[in-house]
């Protein structure tokens, strides 16, 4: 099964009816009771399939995968790919990535509690240790292979289950992102 952080992206940017579940269902799924077990993992492999499938009518699509990933990285290559486990890195970029979401009017408030919420019960962090610098993050962005022309690319969200890649990201958007996830 791919780590837990995967799975509640799945739901961020594919199906708010997973999401959902994956809220009702937390206890079950990190206690590895067996019918939600598959479930989880039968619907994060059908999403996965689905979004790369859709990839080849429209182009690009299959990035909304690197929902959490853009500033996931970042905390892993900052921390020289030691300090955190990769799903540790996602679920604080996911943070951030729902935070940038709201700061680019996409994502409400609450949906950003509720992602929120749903990454600590599923016993992932939420908040970027004081130890990391922010611009330090912000750099390793820019020299990730997402950077197109300049431009920081993001997997946004537009609502729980609805992602949309965002290529007019600004580095102050992101600073201010990256500061309310600490
Ligand atoms: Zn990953």
């Amino acid at each position: 099964m791919c780590g837990l952080a995967e799975v509640i992206k799945y739901g961020c940017i594919a199906s708010s009816r997973f999401f959902k579940f994956l809220e009702d269902n937390i206890k079950d799924l990190l206690a590895l009771e067996p019918s939600v077990t598959q479930k989880t993992v039968r619907t994060s492999c059908r999403i996965k399939a689905e979004v790369v499938a859709d990839d080849e009518r429209e182009a690009g699509r299959r990035a909304i995968l690197n929902f959490g990933h853009t500033a996931g990285h970042a905390i892993e290559a900052v921390t020289g790919y030691r300090k955190y486990r990769h799903g540790y890195a996602v679920a604080m970029g996911m943070r951030v990535a729902a935070e940038l979401s709201l700061i680019k009017g996409g994502l409400a408030g609450a949906d950003v509690n509720r992602i929120t919420e749903l990454i600590a019960k599923a016993g992932l962090p939420v908040t970027i240790p004081g130890s990391i610098r922010i611009e330090a993050l912000i750099k390793a962005m820019e020299h990730d292979k997402k950077v197109k022309s300049g431009a920081i690319r993001f997997a946004l969200l537009s609502g729980v289950g609805r992602a949309e890649i965002r290529n007019n990201i600004t580095k102050s958007e992101i600073r201010e992102a990256l500061k309310r996830s600490v």
